[in-house]
């Protein structure tokens, strides 16, 4: 045997050991003897680097490090997923699901696992890459670290597809993270809080050895790519287990939202027996021709929904109630709490949500509530012990006037939250946008913080985002503790920002509901400002995944007089309020004028390559028929009620090589 061969052979055989081990829990070899082999390879590696191999079982142990972590793009974007918490918000997704597809609708219900979501590319059945979730578009290039986790493999066993991203959760499992504390402690360090903070922790640690210290686990549930073997998510989930990923067997098919249920309270009961943390359960649309049907909404699919376990209780004294004004105005009762530990760390305040909330609870100052913490960062009231009341405490008089500029609050019909109306003049909404309008995922304008922003506005310099622009050294050096170079600091910081993106521009104007990724959505549909200033709500709610109520926001936020001498402003500045010329140019406009609504499930191209080819080519895409829809791109399967309806319209309704027909 030549050294190849025997390089070979004992990555095969080491491999296949680990996987029993660390995949299906089931150890084909001592600990004693696998080190021995590993070392025996090492030195072979080592003599022979001609042999060498990125994935190789030698580099789980880890060793190189990470200075810095480099931003990658997601090929396909990680979204979130909605929320559920009871039986009847399950009932009600699926009453909204059955108006959008055809037919019986099955589910698979996993178990919603508790750590950091990591997705992983495999190209020619090897690990290529592995990323954080970051903001969903773009992660964290973890991959060293990653390669250090046992359960994932490296090299993939069977039939698999030459190019797929497989998105799981990186969990620290009890007994893993037990371990480690009890070692911690006897070490004389601080033990780690949950596991699940150690878990992220890990994966943005620089040295891979110490990430491969760590007994973390990998635990799989979504494969997306172009033209998968796979029909439903079920499948899906078999297949990943196929080719030697670690999915946990617990997964079920429920033909019914009460089969569903069965599941969740099933699970809700048994879930301290799992050896890892849980909070939830993930309910699917099994068909993923169903699921294409469905799409997404800006921030979750449509076919999934998580239903959360209750959360951690604990009971305290509400002391004080509180009233927060945020930026749009909008009114938020705020509870001072008696500091309480829960779940690991100690609460000082809840948020009290609204009025209605108070009254619904009837929350009164020295009552003992009781405070819940789910997936939020801020824990909620959700109830009172009415029995420890003390007998003199009367109802809470919500605020009729606003704390900060004592004008008269008002409530809109179908509003939850008081809002103060006096945008211009109330100090905490004019802080608030302008705050905003610098924020790193906005303008992101070096130099100027929170409280200098305060400052500058406290000391009437400006009074709204657009008087940034107008801003010169000599007018903020007077300010209390401005060095000369930070105020030129912050004006060319004030300057750099006339280069940022439209899309971030839209983001950071502050239009209600327009939140970062609408924001991208409508730069992309409208391409500027003026566009969009002149849509209608109707052609708006066309806007695929634009909903009436970010349609209805866009439109009140240009009727008013104020808001478009600002835009005109910006403009006269040189702030970019349309897409720059090289957005444009890797564009034709082949489809300009022309709206497109995608149905069923195609051959050549996928979903999401159709709507890029759309927009690339100057086309909208809609995502429901009305009059004002071109052309329907009809696919396999397309949902009849939609067919009835462009054919009654009238519409043109092409296949896809139509279509790519159009743009050739
Ligand atoms: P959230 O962060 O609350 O929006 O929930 C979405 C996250 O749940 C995803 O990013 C995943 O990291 C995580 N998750 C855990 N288990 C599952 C599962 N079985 N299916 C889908 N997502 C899951
Ligand atoms: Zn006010």
């Amino acid at each position: 045997m030549n050294i190849k061969e025997q390089i070979n052979n004992l990555r095969e055989e080491l491999i296949q050991h680990n996987y029993n081990y660390y995949v299906l829990d089931n150890a084909t070899i001592s600990d004693y003897d696998f080190d021995i082999k590993l070392k025996q390879l090492k030195r072979l590696e080592d003599t022979h680097p001609e042999f060498y191999d990125a994935n190789s079982p030698t580099l789980r142990v880890g060793g190189a490090i990470t200075k810095n972590f480099n931003s990658l793009t997601h090929d396909y974007r990680m979204y979130s997923l909605s929320n559920s918490y009871s039986k009847e918000d399950l009932e009600d997704w699926e009453t909204r699901i059955k108006k959008l597809v055809d037919g019986e609708i099955a589910y698979t219900c996993e178990l919603k696992y508790d750590g950091a979501s990591i997705s992983l590319t495999y190209e020619n059945g090897k690990l290529l890459r592995a990323v954080t979730r970051g903001d969903g578009y773009h992660g964290d290039d973890v991959t060293t670290n990653i390669k250090t986790i046992n359960s994932i493999p490296l090299v993939l066993k069977g039939t698999y597809p030459n190019r797929f991203d497989i998105r799981g959760e990186i969990v620290l499992p009890f007994k893993g993270f037990n371990k480690m504390n009890k070692e911690r402690i006897s070490e004389g360090e601080k033990p780690y809080r949950n596991p699940r903070n150690t878990a992220s922790g890990s994966l943005k640690l620089q040295d891979s050895s110490e990430v491969a210290k760590r007994p973390l686990d990998c635990l799989l549930y979504h494969i997306i790519g172009e033209r998968l073997p796979i029909n439903t998510q079920f499948e899906s989930l078999e297949k990943a287990r196929e080719w030697g990923f670690k999915v946990p067997s617990i997964a079920k098919v429920a033909n019914s939202i009460s089969e569903v249920i069965e599941f969740v309270d099933y699970w809700d009961e048994h879930r301290n027996e799992l050896p890892y943390e849980t909070d939830g359960v993930v309910i699917k649309v099994n068909n993923l021709f169903q699921q294409e049907e469905l799409g997404y909404t800006a921030k979750a699919p449509r076919w999934a929904i998580a239903y959360k376990f209750k959360a951690e209780k604990a009971s305290t004294v509400l002391k004080e109630i509180i009233y927060q004004v945020g930026r749009t105005g909008a009114i938020t009762p705020v509870a001072n709490l008696k500091p309480v530990a829960l779940a690991g760390t100690i609460v000082k305040r809840a948020s009290l949500h609204n009025a209605d909330q108070i009254e619904k609870f009837d929350i009164r100052v020295d009552d003992i509530v009781f405070v819940e913490k789910g997936g939020e960062i801020i824990p909620k009231i959700v109830g009172v012990d009415l029995e420890k009341r003390t007998k003199n405490s009367s109802p809470t008089a919500y605020i009729t006037h606003c704390p900060k500029c004592n004008t008269k609050l008002q409530r809109q019909e179908g509003d939850a939250k008081h809002f103060c109306p006096n945008t211009d003049r109330c100090p905490p909404q004019i802080i608030g946008r302008i705050q905003h309008y610098i924020s790193r995922k906005a303008m992101d304008i070096d130099g100027l913080g929170s409280e200098t922003v305060s400052l500058l506005v406290e000391n009437g310099l400006i009074q709204n985002y657009a008087d940034l622009y107008e801003l010169t050294v000599s007018d903020i050096l007077p300010l209390d503790r401005m060095a000369e170079k930070s105020a030129i600091n912050l004006i060319a910081g004030v300057e750099a920002s006339k280069n940022i993106p439209f899309e971030r521009v839209l983001f950071a104007i502050g239009i209600r509901y327009v939140g970062e990724t609408v924001a991208k959505k409508l730069s992309k549909h409208y391409k500027s400002i003026n566009g969009l200033a002149s849509a209608s709500e109707q052609e708006l709610i066309n806007v695929d995944e634009i909903g009436d109520v970010i349609a209805k926001s866009v439109v009140d936020f240009f009727s008013l007089f104020e808001n478009n001498d600002i835009i005109n402003r910006l403009k006269s500045y040189g702030v970019q309020l349309e897409i720059s010329e090289k957005e444009l140019s890797n564009q034709t406009n082949k489809l300009e004028g022309n709206t497109f609504v995608i149905s069923g499930i195609f051959i050549k191209v996928s979903r999401n390559e159709l709507k890029q080819l759309i927009e690339q080519n100057g086309g909208k895409v809609s995502s429901s028929i009305s009059k004002k829809t071109n052309f329907v791109i009809a696919g396999d399967k397309m949902g009849p009620s939609k067919r009835t309806k462009a054919e009654d319209i009238g519409i043109a309704i092409i296949t896809e090589d139509d279509f790519l027909l159009m743009i050739s």
